[in-house]
């Protein structure tokens, strides 16, 4: 006989394409979905930074509210707490008997410690893999075997995998009998937005798709995406989708399933018929640009299962690679970076733009990156760290193994210096970009 179960939701803030929240319905009497605030979010980190600062939090709390009113729109509702999560968990089972819960498979190594404690308590914990575009189980290789350069990955799954559809749309919901009665709701957190910001958006399901919307369909900006992805002002020189895949408000294969919808929306006298559905091989797509956001998903794909390999080597020093590099010990010179004071200008532009709206462009990242690692010589976990502080987009795997990546302990044991200036006079010639975050505001 079936029993109420908790659908416990973390990085997958969304109802459509949820496989957590749909077996949780499929396998229980009653399911409550539950979010916890986890208290120590809010604290410091070893490396002085705050674990999550103010953007990513507001962020966040957008897209709770917005995820409330989705599941109220289904029958649901969100039973929202703050505090120590094992703690919650406990009460919620003395208040309504429940034991057995749902929750996306977790990588990280603080999440998987806490589901050992969960267990510990005698919950029975049931993870179910998240929608990403690659299953670990239908890879074309062992994970242990996941290739060390993108290429060689990206090459091997390309000619291999196809994408899983994504799981139609919740529509039916049913609450157990005995619910807690006294729970929170989550309220917006106010902060000021950067009117310079190139990335003006809200958490929440409805906001990520309406930005689908708007760049895959309304104004094909997507079409151009190959040549503008460098840029470094405005709204559309990328798809700005990597803050809602953080917190699960779209799943990466429904974004992935929507280009093919653009594609056969605007392609349609192209030759369709050696399309295999799916497959993300670049004769699948019939512009570079549409397949170069799978390109990119797919560098993402690979952060993450590279965490599945390495675990908790992905936070450390040594990186992947176990190398040790030296480092200056120099608190000032990070302040100076992190404040957009170090006198390159196009490094500090960079970060007087993170500092202001909690987002920086892809090529900002690599040259603020590379100029800590190799021009002041810092340990790149401390780049990392405020990294995870202020970005709105913080995701543990792409964000720590990219700066491993920059920093030659990672996944490419390659020098990679990168010119600042030579960069600036490359995608900002006309100093626009340096003039939008050092003379306005
Ligand atoms: P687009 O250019 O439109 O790309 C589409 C999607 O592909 C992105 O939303 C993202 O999900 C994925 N993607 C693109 N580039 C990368 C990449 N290099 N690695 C992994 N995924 C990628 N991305 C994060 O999502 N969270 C992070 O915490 C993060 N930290 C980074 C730290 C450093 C040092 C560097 C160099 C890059 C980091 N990135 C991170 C990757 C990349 O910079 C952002 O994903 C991208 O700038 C987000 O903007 P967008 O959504 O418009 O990207």
């Amino acid at each position: 006989m079936l029993k109420d179960s908790i659908y416990l939701i973390t990085s997958d803030q969304r109802v459509e394409d949820n496989p957590a929240f749909f077996e949780s319905i499929k396998n229980s009497r009653g399911v409550i979905p539950v979010y916890i605030f986890d208290i120590k979010q809010l604290k410091n980190t070893n490396y002085d930074s705050l674990k999550m600062g103010k953007y990513r939090h507001a962020f966040l709390f957008e897209s709770l509210i917005n995820l409330k009113s989705n599941l109220q729109s289904i029958g649901a509702d969100l039973w929202y707490f703050e505090g120590i999560p094992i703690d919650i968990l406990l009460k919620i089972r003395i208040e309504t008997g429940i034991n057995t819960i749902f929750l996306e498979e977790k990588i990280g190594t603080e999440e998987v410690q806490f589901i050992t404690e969960c267990k510990k308590k005698g919950f029975e914990m049931i993870e179910i893999e998240s929608a990403n575009l690659l299953s670990k189980h239908k890879l074309p290789f062992n994970i242990h075997k996941l290739p060390l350069i993108f290429t060689d990955f990206r090459k091997q799954i390309e000619k291999n995998i196809i994408v899983q559809t994504p799981i139609p749309r919740i529509s039916h919901f049913k609450l157990p009998e005995k619910k807690p009665a006294i729970f929170n709701v989550p309220v917006p957190i106010l902060i000021e937005k950067d009117k310079r910001s190139a990335f003006p958006f809200s958490g929440g399901e409805d906001f990520a798709k309406e930005r689908v919307k708007y760049y895959f369909f309304d104004s094909k900006k997507i079409f151009q995406y190959k040549e503008t992805r460098n840029g470094l002002l405005g709204k559309d020189y990328s798809s700005k989708l990597s803050a809602w895949l953080a917190n699960g408000n779209l799943s990466a294969r429904w974004v992935y399933y929507e280009l093919i919808k653009v594609e056969e929306h605007y392609r349609k006298n192209q030759s369709w018929e050696k399309i295999i559905l799916g497959n993300m091989n670049r004769e699948n797509f019939s512009s570079d640009s549409t397949y170069w956001i799978v390109f990119e998903l797919l560098w993402r794909e690979f952060f993450r299962l590279n965490a599945f390999k390495f675990g908790s080597k992905i936070f450390q020093k040594e990186g992947i690679l176990r190398i040790n590099k030296k480092n200056r010990n120099d608190l000032q010179l990070l302040e100076k970076w992190k404040h957009g004071q170090t006198g390159d200008d196009f490094v500090d532009a960079n970060m007087r733009e993170l500092l202001a709206t909690g987002y920086m462009s892809n090529r900002g990242r690599q040259n603020v990156a590379s100029f800590l690692v190799h021009d002041l010589e810092l340990d790149w976990r401390l780049g990392a760290a405020w990294f995870e502080e202020m970005l709105i987009d913080y995701d543990p795997y792409s964000n720590w193994c990219n700066w491993q990546y920059v920093a030659g302990v990672g996944n490419d044991p390659r020098f990679r210096k990168f010119n600042t200036q030579l960069q600036s006079k490359i995608y900002d010639p006309k100093w626009e970009y340096r003039a939008h975050w050092l003379t306005n505001g």
